[in-house]
């Protein structure tokens, strides 16, 4: 497979693998988020820095390969968000990292990150070769980070490469795009990856890949703030399925466990969407094990109000991070996700 992690990235790969022949300043990978295209960045960062690949990857055995293994390497800068550290553990920080449900974590690059940068790029190069700076996700970025970036890649050191990752092209900056050479990534097809997750020894691997949007990699995402344990959601479905018969004894019992409040928006998003679809004749997106459930309940579904509160739903979602009470949003959501349904 070579440079490809995963058999659905052949082909931006093969993509990287043409820009070898000339290097440009930075580059720019990007696809929906859990397709892979990290792993693929990071892979090619590798391989640019090893001194002998292996038909593009890198080759895990030369000097350069070792450092970077142990998270040495002086020429490879990393930058990644708390969030993506979290999912994404480096393999010399497994140990220290405990990651605490309470604690918020921010999915942006930070910019002391950012700042860091100008001297990592002036210094001339402690290995002898090119220098190679990986940034994700370079989307999320507010202004100040985003001009400070962009200060540096306007004027690209020679030997320096910039890989930024992207999971939303629509909310970079233009100026930071132009700057960049683009390389897009799309999803596995179904059954590329339901066979991932079988090989991964996954149940119900097409009920799980359907779950995640189609994105395989985010099964194995172990961010608290995302993921939550089973019992947990499937008390909540167990919960909305009950549609216009949820009582506010219920909410109440649900919402004092503490629920986390991105999952839960999450999972509230998902089954409203699969609420919808069924109504409309559809088959369900997300939960198909729930399919019959689903459908029984969408037979009362006010869709005028439930299109209305699926905005609602993503509204909250972006400031998610910094509610202050979960517990209330949580109640009022499930009230009004009630009022969704005729009686
Ligand atoms: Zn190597």
């Amino acid at each position: 497979m070579g440079l490809a992690p995963f058999v659905w990235l052949t082909k931006p790969a093969e993509a990287l693998n043409k820009f070898r022949v000339n290097l440009p300043g930075a580059i720019l990978i990007h696809g929906p988020r859990g397709s892979g295209t990290f792993e693929l960045a990071n892979a090619f960062a590798r391989s640019l820095l090893c001194s002998s690949p292996i038909e593009g990857a890198p080759c895990g055995e030369c000097p350069e390969c070792k450092l970077l293994e142990a998270g040495n390497h002086p020429d490879f800068k990393l930058l990644l968000s708390e969030a993506e550290e979290a999912i994404h553990p480096l393999p010399w920080q497994k140990e220290e990292k405990t990651v605490t449900a309470k604690k918020s974590l921010s999915r942006q690059i930070s910019i002391e990150q950012i700042r860091s940068l100008s001297e990592f790029v002036s210094t001339s190069s402690r290995r002898g070769g090119r220098k190679v700076v990986l940034i994700y996700p370079a989307d999320t970025m507010m202004a100040d980070q985003s001009s400070a970036l962009l200060k540096t890649l306007e004027e690209p050191p020679a030997g320096v490469i910039f890989l930024l990752v992207s999971d939303n092209l629509d909310s970079m900056l233009p100026t930071i795009r132009s700057r960049c050479q683009i390389v897009r990534v799309t999803p596995p097809t179904p059954e590329q990856g339901c066979a991932f997750l079988k090989a991964k020894n996954v149940e119900h691997p097409e009920e799980m890949l359907a779950k995640f949007g189609g994105m395989p990699l985010l099964y194995f995402e172990e961010d608290v703030k995302l993921k939550i344990d089973e019992k947990k959601e499937e008390i909540l479905l167990d919960l909305l399925a009950k549609g216009k018969n949820l009582d506010s004894r219920m909410i109440i019992e649900l919402t004092a466990s503490d629920f986390p409040l991105l999952p839960f928006l999450t999972l509230m998003q998902r089954c409203c969407v699969d609420l919808i679809l069924m109504r409309e004749g559809l088959n369900a997106r997300y939960f198909l094990r729930r399919k019959e459930q689903i459908k029984s309940a969408s037979t009362a579904l006010d869709l005028r109000k439930m299109y209305g509160f699926v905005d609602e739903l993503a509204q909250n979602k972006r400031h998610a991070q910094i509610a202050l009470n979960a517990r209330l949003i949580e109640q009022d959501l499930l009230m009004k996700y009630k009022n969704c349904f005729v009686n």
